[in-house]
């Protein structure tokens, strides 16, 4: 149901519920908009956005993390503000591609494209109080996407959680 950031219940064409978490404006992270009619007994009910006559909109602020109380709004606020997140969303997502498709991931002494081998798990450590052995205590492990020349063995590294990998490909440098 959720597409980059955004969820509609019970479906994105004609949806009741509109939940949101990414692509909103500073502060917030998380918004619900609500389709509603006047009636039943807190004053509203939710029905579709086709049926519906107002809307409701709650956020989470960042500093507090709880949901804030809803805020009654038209319906065209309601669009605009949806369409505003998908618009920061899908302008991201375009920054991302880019920022894939701008990768050259040739190895700079053998000038040929290195190979995807996987995401490697490196520990982590701080080193302990007089010992300067690592702590057990705050020993993770971090995915590394890794990259590897087959000619020379160099390795390149990608850390987890910013670009999807692997990348596509380049056989030539990115035009300048
Ligand atoms: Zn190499």
């Amino acid at each position: 149901m959720k597409d980059g950031g955004i969820g509609y219940k019970p479906d994105a064409n004609d949806p009741e519920r509109v939940f949101m978490d990414s692509g909103l404006p500073e502060g917030i992270s998380q918004a619900e908009i609500t389709f509603r009619v006047r009636g039943g007994l807190r004053g509203s009910r939710v029905v579709r956005r086709s049926a519906a006559e107002f809307a409701h909109l709650r956020t989470v602020e960042q500093r507090v993390s709880w949901w804030g109380p809803a805020a009654r709004v038209t319906l065209t606020e309601a669009e605009r503000y949806i369409d505003q997140v998908r618009t920061t969303l899908g302008a991201r997502a375009e920054e991302i591609r880019r920022r894939r498709e701008g990768v050259d991931l040739r190895c700079t002494w053998c000038e040929r494209e290195r190979t995807y081998i996987g995401a490697l798990g490196f520990q982590t450590g701080e080193p302990g109080w007089l010992s300067g052995e690592p702590r057990k205590l705050g020993q993770h492990i971090v995915h590394q996407h890794t990259y590897r020349c087959d000619t020379c063995g160099s390795l390149a590294f990608f850390a987890d959680g910013y670009l999807e990998h692997p990348l596509p490909g380049r056989s030539s440098p990115p035009a300048k």
